[in-house]
């Protein structure tokens, strides 16, 4: 296989910046207020949105509705922290047509009643149809839920059916546990937390693999070797693409399909995999890079083993990335610095 071809993305995640206002223990895109503060610049955003705009499809409930899978969402990091370019965002996407619009947030900027109504009508009015309100136990250590719950309350009266709490579960646990503030993991898992966390989506990808990989069972190298990513790689539904253009599918953070700022191009053309050895051999299976890694750079397989076939990807790129420089798939590279 030398070329593939990324097919149309039919939703899509615009991550303004990588810059959030906590550091998540489970974040896939290992968002974090270190983060440089680098945020997509409105040429950028424009040019994307407008390439997106006869590819993103509506949910099946129609374009004024929202699904987590479907249409179009702003995302981070947290797009609040930057309210004027994530206006412009919506205000550029209505007016282009996309269809099911929505803004992923943690909540942080909900301190009282007024503002956060405000602000929330002034998106709806822009044209933002929906909004996705998280809730876990992670986010929870550093957002005080007060402001999750103003945020729900006041988002339901003004989007109706178009609020998504992700996820719903730990929203009452929350309420029914009379929660105030924050809560550190730690006195969650002491609260007899740990029982609910079967069904938390928590996808071992990401920060998760570092900052919580005592949750999970480890397994050798050799369990995963076998293990293919095409058709993660390839998908065409819920794509990431981030502030610097990067184009990201699979929730595979740190891996850049190409410039998603000509995606008109890149669908057209394709990617030559001889341009991007690590993702040549992603799409043979993980024992290709594993012995790539091997081979070429020297690394070693983790003696505590892994808990995903993403932690030992994750892993081995990292370890790459520490090294060198050359390969433009593993990209940003700030991302690999945020991981622990
Ligand atoms: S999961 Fe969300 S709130 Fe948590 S660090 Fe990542 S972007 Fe921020
Ligand atoms: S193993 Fe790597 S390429 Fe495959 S899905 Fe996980 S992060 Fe993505």
């Amino acid at each position: 296989m030398k070329r593939i071809f990324p097919p149309k993305p039919v939703s899509a995640g615009i991550i303004l910046s990588y810059r959030c206002t906590g550091e998540c223990r489970h974040c896939m895109y290992a968002c974090s207020p270190r983060w440089s503060d680098d945020w997509i610049s409105e040429n950028d955003l424009y040019r994307i949105l407008s390439q997106l705009s006869d590819k993103i499809l509506p949910t099946p409930f129609g374009r004024d509705r929202v699904g987590i899978n479907y249409g179009l969402h702003f995302t981070g990091g947290e797009p609040f922290l930057n309210f004027d370019l994530l206006l412009r965002g919506v205000e550029m996407a209505k007016n282009l047509g996309i269809p099911s619009i929505f803004v992923e947030t943690n909540s942080f900027w909900c301190i009282d009643d007024e503002s956060t109504r405000r602000r929330l009508e002034v998106l709806r009015d822009a044209g933002l149809n929906g909004i996705l309100v998280s809730v876990n136990p992670f986010l929870i250590e550093h957002i005080p839920f007060e402001r999750i719950m103003r945020d729900v309350e006041i988002s339901e009266q003004i989007f109706g059916e178009n609020l998504i709490v992700y996820q719903e579960l730990f929203y009452h646990l929350f309420k029914r546990m009379n929660l105030t503030d924050r809560l550190s993991f730690e006195e969650y898992l002491k609260m007899g937390g740990a029982k609910w966390l079967g069904f938390a989506e928590l996808i071992p990808m990401g920060r998760a693999c570092y900052r919580l990989r005592n949750l999970f069972h480890k397994y050798p190298a050799q369990v995963f070797l076998k293990e293919r990513c095409k058709s993660s790689l390839l998908r065409d539904w819920h794509i990431h693409i981030d502030n610097y253009g990067n184009y990201m599918t699979g929730y595979c953070g740190g891996i850049s399909l190409g410039d998603a700022r000509n995606l008109n191009q890149l669908i057209e053309d394709g990617i030559d995999l001889d341009d991007r050895p690590i993702l040549k051999a992603l799409m043979k299976n993980l024992g290709e890079l594993y012995d790539f890694a091997v081979k070429e750079f020297g690394y070693r397989e983790r003696p505590d083993g892994y808990i995903s076939k993403c932690d030992l990807c994750l892993d081995m790129r990292k370890y790459i990335v520490e090294q060198t420089d050359e390969f433009k798939e593993l990209s940003p590279r700030e991302f690999y610095k945020h991981l622990l």
